[in-house]
């Protein structure tokens, strides 16, 4: 299969960026956003210390004291971003984003799309928090909006979910995304490479088997070792290993190879972290990494795509 001309970029996958300007034919920007939420993974709702690599702390403007209003947030978010962007999103980032009555969320996310130029939401969740309700006025939303639910998930398998103590199972994702799909909605997948006890195998199938659903985007990064995490103290006590560079950039290849051509690629590396990182080393240096892929691909002569079979 040849390189997609529908991208209209010079990069071997289908980025987030150029999705947008082809899309708005303008630069769109993400505004993070810490409305106030919490996790039912943390507070004992379905579990209680969160996933095994979760810090629990929230955005750096929680950790500041009382949070300003949704519009605040944007209305900063605007002013950093001036010149760069003339449209942009509403990511509503931190912890569980649709933790709350359906009609607590309506206010939040019209709050939101009352600033002027912001053209939709992007709102992360979890796959189990998703009432009927909400799924329903996410819709309304999507006939608007340009709207994304951003799915975590991290892998199809049951065994690293439970290890990692996601707290749901993989059903429960597809479950999440079939009651999604069939609207304009758009669904983002993330997934983590680097999981302790997955084989490359493991890796590869978990994006042949997302590949096959109706998911338009997916962010992958690898495991992260922080401070004060479970993971963390696994990593400083020796009994996890965890992912070399050039694993992580070999697998990231193959997985980019086997994903649809239309799937946006909204992110290939993790953020921030820096005052409580404690492990890979290499993935503090996000250029290096997103060169490194490049280079890999380049290296294959190969893109994103090009073993996708959409029957599989
Ligand atoms: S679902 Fe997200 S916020 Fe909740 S514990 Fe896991 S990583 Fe943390």
């Amino acid at each position: 299969m040849a390189k997609p001309e529908f991208w209209k970029n010079s990069k071997r996958y289908f980025d987030l960026k150029s999705y947008w300007r082809n899309l708005f034919g303008c630069n769109v920007h993400k505004l993070s956003i810490d409305a106030g939420f919490t996790c039912p993974n943390r507070d004992g709702y379905v579990a209680t210390g969160g996933c095994i690599y979760c810090d629990g702390r929230g955005s750096k403007l929680r950790q500041m004291g009382e949070l300003p209003s949704v519009a605040a947030q944007i209305r900063t978010g605007k002013k950093y971003y001036s010149g760069k962007a003339s449209k942009f999103i509403a990511y509503f980032q931190t912890f569980t984003n649709t933790y709350a009555p359906a009609v607590q969320l309506q206010a939040l996310y019209d709050e939101a799309l009352g600033e002027p130029d912001v053209i939709g939401l992007s709102i992360g969740t979890r796959p189990d928090c998703l009432a009927p309700e909400t799924i329903s006025l996410l819709k309304k939303y999507s006939e608007n909006y340009h709207i994304w639910v951003e799915l975590g998930l991290q892998s199809v398998h049951d065994k690293t979910l439970q290890f990692i103590n996601r707290g749901h199972n993989f059903q429960q994702f597809r479950d999440a995304v079939h009651a999604l799909a069939g609207s304009k909605l758009n669904i983002c997948v993330h997934i983590i490479i680097g999981l302790p006890g997955e084989s490359d195998n493991d890796v590869l199938r978990t994006a042949v088997i997302l590949a096959a659903l109706p998911i338009n985007g997916i962010k992958i990064h690898s495991l992260l070792a922080l401070e004060g995490t479970t993971l963390g103290d696994m990593y400083k006590n020796g009994s996890i290993p965890m992912i070399s560079k050039e694993k992580y950039v070999a697998l990231t290849a193959d997985v980019l190879e086997v994903l649809p051509p239309a799937m946006v690629i909204q992110r290939l590396t993790a953020d921030g972290y820096r005052d409580i990182f404690l492990a890979p080393s290499w993935a503090g240096s996000k250029l290096d990494v997103l060169n490194s892929i490049n280079r890999e691909l380049e290296r294959r002569d190969s893109w994103q795509g090009i073993y996708y079979h959409r029957d599989k």
